[in-house]
């Protein structure tokens, strides 16, 4: 046997399925989807067949002609789940098995009517990246093995389903009061961009291939927050090659959604906090469409591999800000970036296994590993050999790159072997060995040079000194500016120091949630008690990752946000997603060690 990927049972040495057909019916009471998968074979074939499940139940195994194929459920593994073994007889096309999901599928978050915006009808939707699709469909889980698929979903009216797939028609479902929604994704996708969504679900026209999907409540706001999309396809378009995926729509979750973004082709899953109502946070929009290049066309062979698809589109993001909105946009969000990538260095330690690009993650489950390095670290390796290499050489070869792998799952090793083809000595130029298998940031990092960062960031490391910035100045500020400024600033201030900011930049009652994010970590870390309603609600309404992090980790500063911490989450830990609440308990454990202050 040959295993394909640490994270998954595919047996490089059996059959592979290549197209997936899925019949489910979505069961909010028993927070259950039961249903049936068929994989189709890339030729007939008899004899075992592994496949990843997890926290899901297979209860019967067909072939196309209906005989039984007998299989057998393999031990519980923590990370990977449960390998299921088809005992195909000789000559089988197809297997069909039918299963249903378990309530805890990791996966599937199912929300009452009180988590969404309407507050009437529940919600569900999937995050299958990146070992999560098992539960959600038993298959070969890996990215290596790539699957084209069609789905028929029945869901009860009113709600809707959205998948990572082109609509295919609707119509009424076999039982009263229900509805099929049909999808069909001709392209080769890896199982983690597998997705589905069921909620009661609005859309808008955005332009001639794209669309947003969002809460009747929320539609009309993320048509405005979106509405240049068109525009940033067509520029990246320019710069990558042709988009290859027909359409590029999106739909805006309630707020738990863990992630800023999920780049589900057809279906950029996306959190509501970035509907900030004034176009600000649509970097964002512009990171996830970048993945349609980087990610979703040439994809990281397994987790080890991730850097391929976040690091390349991190730069892929930036590149396109800088052709979009200028060099000084760009070098705003590198210097913002920047932070990220710090905390997650201080965070591992910068000798951490975790801070090398490519990563040996056999045993490690990777929502574990999962951090800004691949992203940060990734796209300054990625900038460095476009520095080396030149803009135009370098901008020639992203798009050979993305032509000669297209629809195809890479290695490192594979990207190393044909930059070496097709830029000969560069590699070693940059000491791309030291990027990928070293840990921490090597010496010659590329330095992003901003003078409005330089600028701003040393007016904020004044604030103790007292130095304050005027009103009109503050006015004139971007919301990247405001950010840049706030990130700045110490981690604890005075009372009054707190006081005077708020009441200058009107802070705790912003709707940008990067900038009221970065305040009220300040705020907890100062025990500022006018803040505090705020932070409960935040913390009560929002899951996502980037932001819960930060905060919780304030709040162990001090012994009244501690306990804050300690009831906030015990109230609000029903209500994330099963990453979100890991997120947040990891951060939890930490305040424990804390000595009193
Ligand atoms: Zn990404």
């Amino acid at each position: 046997m040959a295993r394909l990927d640490p994270h998954s049972h595919a047996d490089a040495g059996q059959p592979r399925a290549r197209h997936l057909r899925l019949r489910l019916t979505v069961d909010f009471e028993a927070s259950r989807i039961e249903g049936t998968a068929a994989l189709q074979l890339d030729a007939p074939a008899g004899g075992p067949l592994d496949l990843d499940s997890k926290a899901l139940d297979v209860l019967e195994v067909r072939t196309e002609s209906g005989a039984a194929v007998p299989f057998e459920m393999g031990p519980e593994e923590e990370i990977l789940g449960r390998r299921v073994r088809l005992t195909l007889p000789e000559g089988t096309r197809e297997v069909r098995l039918r299963y249903r999901t378990s309530p805890d599928a990791p996966a599937l978050q199912w929300l009452a009517p009180e988590q969404t915006a309407g507050g009437e009808h529940p919600f569900l939707f999937s995050q299958c990246q990146p070992i999560h699709a098992r539960s959600l469909v038993p298959l070969a889980d890996t990215a290596r093995n790539r699957v084209t698929y069609e789905a028929e979903v029945e869901v009860a009216e009113p709600l809707a389903a959205v998948m990572s797939a082109g609509p295919a028609g609707e119509g009424p479902g076999a039982r009263p009061g229900t509805r099929v929604f049909r999808f069909v994704m001709p392209q080769a996708i890896p199982p983690y961009l597998l997705a589905l969504a069921v909620g009661r679900l609005e859309s808008r026209e955005l332009g001639p291939r794209s669309r947003v999907y969002a809460e009747p409540e929320t539609v009309a706001a993320a048509a405005h927050e979106f509405a240049e999309t068109e525009a940033v396809i067509a520029r990246a378009e320019e710069l990558f090659g042709p988009y290859e995926w027909d359409r590029y729509d999106m739909l805006v979750l309630p707020p738990s959604f863990p992630y800023g973004g999920m780049e589900n082709p057809r279906m950029t899953f996306l959190t509501p906090t970035l509907l900030a109502g004034d176009r600000s946070l649509v970097d964002v929009v512009v990171h996830e469409l970048a993945h349609s290049w980087t990610g979703n066309l040439v994809t990281n062979a397994d987790m080890e591999h991730f850097w391929l698809n976040e690091g390349f589109t991190v730069w892929a993001e930036r590149r396109l800000l800088e052709a979009l909105h200028g060099g000084e946009a760009a070098g705003l969000a590198w210097a913002i970036g920047e932070k990220a990538l710090e905390e997650s260095m201080e965070r591992f330690g910068a000798r951490s296994p975790f801070t090398r690009l490519r990563t040996e993650l056999a045993g490690i489950d990777p929502d574990e590993a999962f951090s800004s390095i691949p992203y940060e670290k990734g796209a300054r390796f990625v900038t460095i050999l476009e520095r080396e290499a030149g803009r135009p050489r370098f901008d020639r070869f992203m798009r050979d790159y993305i032509a000669r792998f297209r629809f195809t799952s890479i290695t490192t090793e594979e990207f190393l072997a044909f930059l070496e083809d097709e830029l000969p000595g560069l590699a070693a130029r940059v000491d791309a060995r030291a990027w990928l298998y070293e840990p921490g940031l090597p010496a010659n990092a590329p330095a992003f040079r901003s003078e409005r960062r330089d600028a701003l960031s040393a007016l904020a490391q004044a604030f103790p000194r007292g130095e304050r910035p005027g009103p009109a100045e503050i006015a004139g500020w971007s919301p990247a500016e405001t950010l840049v400024y706030l990130q700045n600033l110490p981690r604890e201030l005075d009372h009054a120091g707190c006081a005077w900011l708020d009441a200058a930049m009107g802070l705790t009652g912003r709707g940008n949630y990067e900038i009221l994010v970065e305040w009220l970590t300040v705020a907890a870390g100062s025990d500022y008690e006018p803040t505090f309603p705020r932070l409960r609600e935040v913390l009560l309404r929002v899951g996502r990752m980037k932001y819960l992090r930060p905060l919780y980790g304030a709040m162990g500063r001090h012994p009244r946000t501690r306990a804050l911490a300690r009831a906030v989450f015990a109230e609000a830990a029903p209500l994330y997603h099963p990453l979100s609440r890991r997120v947040a308990a990891s951060v939890l454990e930490k305040h424990a060690d804390a000595t009193p202050s």
